[in-house]
């Protein structure tokens, strides 16, 4: 008993080999579960934007194969996509617009177009793919940024319009061949949905992987695979438009996209006016939009691949404003949206009905002044 008193508990030797023996047989084990439960992220530049990969669960290396893997796929799209990377499918259509015999573009190029020209269809034009030649004008997030004149906004107007672009197939012997055309003055813009598109493909080549808990961020355009290290719903937190690096709110949810967009994210200033990067097609400038922020919140699985959609959707939601945006969602039930919006004087949020259990809203949501 003294023994027990001075030295705390002391076990009977046989327990102690007993015990011995096990940390040995198990140490491989400890260190086997812990290859499996291995963290690994990634941030990177790339779409113009930052991105970052972040996988839990499965050994070190495979995840590192997954980042590779995943950034590669990213940067292929940056390529194919972008309006600026020179021999890109879209560089090559705006280079010369109105040509008669079209372009041949990729198959992914033409899918995606589809894609686009469906939900400007479903939006009412509010998201338009062909709104490039009114981006380059005003030029906001760039150095030539400045307020255009009234003729040349109108002069670009005229030309405007996504049912001016064509797609069709031509078969060439087995061969498929994909041509795309756009109208006369136009310039395709995929910058309101190539995010969406490519956190889509992303998480596709992560899930090819084996990748079962994943949180992907294109510049705040979000896909989580599974659930927060396989164990519960991810947090998701979305950007409150009136102060800088704050949250308004948080969403638990699993399987998922969270798109955002806001005035707030991209602008310039000039004579005490902020003109943001949002534009109405209709108007050819800033959208006045009474929405302070339009997130969306999709199901994003190997079936339903949706960060595509919502990407495109918060920007037309954005750019139709509330009463707009509410009556849309109220026609599309699959479409969850968190909605921060002025009325009366007042900062409001709107939250459609399948996401309202799962979203906290903060206190002094959307109290700052950081606005428009
Ligand atoms: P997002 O950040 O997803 O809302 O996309 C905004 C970007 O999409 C802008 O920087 C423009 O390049 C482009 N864009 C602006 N207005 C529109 C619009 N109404 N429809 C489609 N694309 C747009
Ligand atoms: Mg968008």
């Amino acid at each position: 008993m003294d023994s027990v008193k001075n030295r705390g508990f002391r076990l009977p030797k046989n327990v102690w080999v007993i015990l011995c023996g096990l940390l040995v047989l198990a140490a491989p084990v400890v260190y086997l579960s812990a290859g499996r439960e291995a963290t690994a992220r990634r941030e990177s530049f790339a779409m113009d934007t930052v991105v970052a990969v972040t996988l839990y669960g499965g050994s070190e290396r495979q995840l590192q194969g997954a980042l590779d893997a995943a950034f590669a796929e990213i940067y292929r799209l940056e390529g194919l996509l972008s309006a600026f990377a020179e021999n890109s499918d879209i560089y090559k259509i705006n280079q010369e617009p109105a040509r008669a015999a079209g372009h041949e573009v990729s198959a992914e190029t033409y899918g995606l177009l589809a894609r686009a020209l469906s939900e400007a269809g479903s939006t009412g034009g509010a998201f338009d793919p062909t709104i490039g030649a009114l981006t380059a004008l005003w030029g906001v997030g760039t150095d030539r940024a400045r307020v255009p004149s009234e003729a040349e906004i109108q002069r670009l107007l005229q030309h405007s319009g996504w049912q001016k672009v064509r797609l069709w197939k031509e078969e060439d012997g087995p061969k498929t061949v994909y041509r795309v055309s756009i109208g006369e003055g136009q310039r395709l813009d995929l910058g309101a949905i190539a995010k969406g598109y490519a956190a889509d493909r992303a998480a596709a080549v992560l899930r090819e992987r084996g990748v079962k808990s994943a949180l992907l961020d294109l510049g705040g355009n979000l896909v989580v695979i599974g659930r927060f290290k396989g164990q519960r719903d991810w947090r998701l937190g979305i950007q409150d438009p009136l102060i800088a690096g704050s949250a308004f709110a948080t969403v638990e949810t699993s399987d998922s996209t969270l798109v955002t967009s806001g005035a707030y994210e991209r602008y310039f200033e000039e004579g005490g006016v902020r003109y943001h990067h949002i534009i109405d097609p209709s108007e050819g400038r800033p959208s006045a939009s009474d929405l302070l922020s339009a997130t969306i919140i999709m199901e994003q699985t190997a079936a339903a691949e949706n960060s595509t959609r919502s990407d495109a959707l918060s920007t037309a939601l954005f750019v139709m404003g509330f009463d707009r945006a509410r009556a849309f969602l109220e026609e599309h039930p699959e479409v969850g949206a968190i909605l921060a919006y002025r009325r009366g004087g007042e900062n409001k949020i709107f939250i459609t009905e399948g996401l309202r259990g799962k979203v906290s809203v903060k206190d002094g949501a959307l109290a700052g002044d950081g606005a428009r």
